[in-house]
């Protein structure tokens, strides 16, 4: 039994997946879009078990279900929280916040990140164009938060969503990190303006959420950009 163990893991080591005795050493970030309150509580259960590990829970989109269904479980000082919002959505529709709920989440210690002014593929726009969104959305939201904003997350977030040019246009704003969707850990030799993130979906049950924040999961780019030629995910 014990050589079966044993070689699974050496598996696990083989297909790059990291095996449970390291993950002290990694950053893992989630990124959550929407989840039911049952569901999120659970997640947030499992994670509190996770003393010692580096768990960083990011929300996309500034939906305004966020502040339902997720925010009253947050347990502040236990996790870190960014919410990345897209200046020019905030209190455009029922759908997204108001820029009021931003600011108070911010007061309530949630930092808040951008997501570029209108949620655009950045690649599909013309570099200045770019570079406003990316800089222009810093500048719009720390104005209504009156706190810096250090954190990027690149729209849609795959491979085919940013690149070198981007992430130095990134880098010029004043950002000091910005986050992918490409699933996978961080490390110390992570590139801080390409760290990855876990996705997590809507129907992630228990078991899954486990798997996944045990990087069970982490190899699924891998195959994506094998199978379909892209790396991420395409939202
Ligand atoms: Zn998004």
């Amino acid at each position: 039994m014990g050589n079966i163990l044993k070689d699974a893991f050496s598996a696990l080591n083989y297909t790059g997946i990291k095996t449970f005795s390291n993950l002290e050493k990694v950053q893992t970030v989630l990124v959550y879009h929407h989840l039911s309150p049952q569901l999120f509580r659970q997640h947030m259960e499992i994670i509190r078990l996770l003393r010692g590990r580096d768990i960083v829970l990011t929300f996309d989109d500034g939906h305004r279900d966020f502040l339902d269904d997720m925010f009253p479980a947050l347990a502040l000082g236990t996790q870190q929280a960014i919410i990345f919002i897209s200046a020019q959505l905030i209190g455009s529709s029922a759908e997204y916040m108001s820029w009021q709920q931003v600011a108070e989440l911010s007061d309530a210690g949630i930092r808040i990140g951008s997501h570029g002014i209108t949620h655009t593929n950045l690649l599909e726009l013309a570099p200045q164009e770019a570079f406003k969104q990316i800089r222009d959305s810093k500048k719009m939201i720390e104005d209504k938060i009156g706190r810096p904003v250090l954190s990027f997350a690149y729209p849609y977030g795959g491979k085919n969503a940013f690149n070198p040019a981007i992430k130095n246009m990134v880098k010029e704003s004043g950002y000091q990190n910005a986050y992918s969707n490409i699933m996978g850990f961080n490390s110390a030799a992570s590139d801080p303006f390409e760290l990855r993130r876990i996705r997590i979906y809507a129907d992630d049950n228990v078991f899954r959420f486990k798997l996944k924040v045990n990087g069970g999961y982490n190899w699924v780019d891998k195959i994506n950009a094998y199978k379909y030629g892209f790396l991420g995910c395409k939202n």
